[in-house]
């Protein structure tokens, strides 16, 4: 058996019931396997066990008061995985279905995706179980300053910078920062995803749509094609899929659909700048559901407990491209078979992990341009970390200066991609070209600081 096995069969025996964090470990180290001929070195120090578990996992407990003054009970999380090339870096997550192996996935993704960025930032993850949906803004302050009476003591702008995920956006990270800068009474860049008032950067909330519509457009260009005019299914309604959507639209795409964990929303008609305005104070402002969309344009159809993709197989949507954008796993290989049969030549990954394994392999068999999360989301991290370097020179960039690097950096990482792929005896394979690129310059940094 080859040492990538070995390793993958370690994790499930010694990180057990962690599903999520076995998919991804799986899903990274089996397309690592033409780095062990070409680099002996890693095998010999032991860098496939090593990557594989995070520096520490810091689980704690995050005691608050609801609005009823009944005392409430959650668990919080940070996984600070891997810092050998900067300081650890990646989201807290706010969902209830957030545990360790959820963070654990998210955690071992970020180590390659910020690799990839070119930037220099290590990998973690945090979170809670705690659920925003349906608490006022007093008890998400609350949770906030609880979660961060704990949190404070372990990151720092030079030791590990979260940021913004599922159930985290500005509103929280303004709590999470009030409350760490009452407590060590510093301004510093420990969190990113601020607000532009107190060292936030311009384009930091646009940038991980903005940065997977880029992505796309890099892929289909390697095949003579364009945004411009392409049909495009979006999931979710969150962060990422708002500024997804307004980036097709600048681009001259279209896109027809949007959902949260109640349903799906159809729009034929393309859902133009002044339809997102509608779902941005929707979502961000009246934190209301996506059937009040269909409610408001009556041309729109909205298919009650349904995802995107069964949306897709079950009314034969036809689509160009996708950009799933809400969550892990929500594209399953049936889903994957629905896609390619209406049309879909291209997929961008928005969201972590959104594709099983399987629905992966459907992709690749039928050629679909396939933008693994890595790759296509690394823009949201990358201005995070171009914030974190605004905030380091005490300046700010213009939206055209930062917009011009995250396009530049997403441009960037798609070369790296093809060419590690390239490389690496996998030609046009992103998903190969993203694992490897990420996972070699890690692992060269790894092997320069000896046995530690
Ligand atoms: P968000 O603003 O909280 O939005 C999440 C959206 O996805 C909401 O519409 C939500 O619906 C839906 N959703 C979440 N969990 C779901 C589930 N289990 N089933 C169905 N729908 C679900 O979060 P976001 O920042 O856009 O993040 C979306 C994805 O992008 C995540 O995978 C995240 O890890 C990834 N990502 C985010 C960033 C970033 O910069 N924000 C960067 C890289 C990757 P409800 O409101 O009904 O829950």
């Amino acid at each position: 058996m080859s040492v990538i096995q070995d390793v993958i069969a370690m994790v499930k025996e010694k990180d057990v019931a962690q599903p999520e964090f076995h998919q991804a470990v799986s899903e990274v180290l089996t397309s690592l396997e033409p780095t062990v001929n070409k680099h002996p070195e890693f095998v010999k120090n032991k860098i496939y066990e090593r990557i594989v578990i995070p520096d520490r996992e810091i689980k704690f407990r995050v005691t608050w008061v609801d609005d009823r003054g009944e005392v409430q009970v959650n668990r919080g999380f940070r996984v600070q995985f891997n810092n050998a090339i900067g300081p650890y870096k990646g989201g807290l997550r706010f969902h209830p279905s957030v545990y360790i192996g959820i963070i654990k996935f998210l955690g071992f993704e970020q180590i390659f995706k910020n690799s990839l960025t070119t930037l220099a930032m290590g990998g973690g993850k945090g979170g809670s179980d705690f659920n925003p949906k349906g608490k006022s803004d007093a008890e998400v302050m609350r949770f906030c300053q609880a979660f961060m009476q704990e949190l404070f003591r372990h990151i720092g702008a030079d030791t590990d910078v979260p940021a913004g995920d599922i159930g985290v956006g500005g509103r929280e990270i303004g709590y999470l920062y009030g409350q760490y800068k009452k407590i060590v009474s510093k301004n510093t860049s420990v969190l990113t995803g601020k607000g532009l008032e107190y060292g936030g950067s311009l384009i930091r909330p646009e940038a991980t749509g903005y940065g997977s519509v880029y992505f796309a457009a890099e892929m289909l260009a390697t095949r003579r094609e364009e945004i411009q005019g392409k049909v495009a299914a979006v999931s979710g309604s969150g962060n990422v899929a708002q500024y997804t959507v307004e980036k097709l639209n600048q681009l001259g795409g279209k896109a027809i659909t949007l959902s949260d964990s109640n349903g799906t929303v159809v729009d034929e008609a393309g859902i133009d700048e002044q339809k997102l305005a509608f779902v941005l104070d929707l979502k961000n402002n009246r934190r209301g559901r996506i059937t009040e969309y269909a409610e408001e344009y009556k041309d729109a159809v909205y298919y009650e407990g349904k995802s995107v993709w069964d949306v897709i197989k079950e009314q034969g949507l036809k689509v160009d491209v996708a950009f799933p954008s809400a969550t892990e796993n929500e594209i399953s290989a049936e889903h994957a078979q629905a896609l390619v049969k209406n049309g879909c030549i291209c997929l961008s990954e928005g969201a972590n992990m959104p594709s099983t394994l399987d629905a992966i392999s459907i992709y690749q068999e039928n050629n679909v341009l396939y933008g693994p999360a890595k790759a296509a989301n690394a823009g949201g991290v990358a201005t995070s970390g171009l914030e974190m370097s605004q905030n380091a020179m005490r300046l700010s960039w213009s939206r055209e200066e930062v917009d011009q690097r995250l396009h530049m950096i997403m441009k960037d990482i798609h070369r790296e991609c093809l060419e590690a792929a390239e490389f690496y005896g996998h030609p046009g394979d992103y998903l190969v070209g993203a694992n490897i690129a990420g996972f070699v310059k890690v692992a060269n940094a790894m092997m320069a600081f000896g046995i530690v």
